[in-house]
C-alpha cells in the first residue's frame, strides 16, 4: 500500500468517527442543504460570515465515511479564510477530484485535502467527497432555495 493511500485511509477514518465542527452554528449568517442521492449522505453546512472572513464553519448531518470526513475536514481549512480564498480551494479541490491529468491543481494550496486525490478512481466516490464543498458553496451564494444535490451540481467554480 502506497504511504498515500495509509494517510488517506487513516485521516478518513479519524474525521469520519470524530468529525470536526458537528454541531449546528445558532448565529449563522448562511446556511445550506445538500444532499447526495447516489450514496443517500445528507447534510446541512452553517457558515458564520463577517465581513469577507468565513469566521465559524459547521456541519450536521448523515452519511458516508468519505462524506463526513470530507465535511469534517473542510469545516477545519474553511474557518478563517475570506470567501475569496474558500472559492479558490474548491476549485482546485473539484479540479483534483475530476482526475485532471494535466495536475493543473496546486498541492500546497490544499494542503492536508491532497488525501482526498485518490478518490478520483472513483467516480461514485467523488461525488460524496464534493457534496459538502457545493453545499458550502450554495450557503455561501445565499442558501439554497431547495438542497443542493450531486446531480445537478454546476461546475461553475474552477480552479484559478
Ligand atoms: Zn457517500
Amino acid at each position: 500500500m502506497s504511504e498515500l493511500k495509509e494517510l488517506y485511509q487513516e485521516v478518513i477514518l479519524d474525521h469520519s468517527r470524530n468529525p470536526r465542527n458537528f454541531r449546528a452554528l445558532q448565529n449563522a449568517t448562511h446556511k445550506a442543504e445538500g444532499y447526495n442521492p447516489l450514496c443517500g449522505d445528507r447534510l446541512t453546512v452553517y457558515l458564520l460570515v463577517q465581513g469577507d472572513v468565513i469566521q465559524d464553519v459547521s456541519f450536521q448531518g448523515s452519511g458516508c465515511a468519505i462524506s463526513k470526513a470530507s465535511a469534517s475536514m473542510m469545516s477545519a481549512q474553511m474557518k478563517g479564510k475570506t470567501t475569496a480564498e474558500a472559492r479558490k480551494i474548491f476549485g482546485h479541490f473539484h479540479q483534483m477530484l475530476a482526475g485532471d491529468q494535466k495536475k493543473t491543481w496546486d498541492k500546497n494550496i490544499l494542503g492536508k485535502l491532497a488525501v482526498f486525490s485518490g478518490v478520483s478512481e472513483y467516480p461514485v466516490r467523488v461525488k460524496c467527497a464534493t457534496l459538502p464543498w457545493h453545499t458550502l458553496r450554495a450557503g455561501l451564494e445565499g442558501g439554497a432555495q431547495t438542497p443542493v444535490s450531486t446531480e445537478s451540481f454546476s461546475t461553475e467554480w474552477t480552479a484559478g
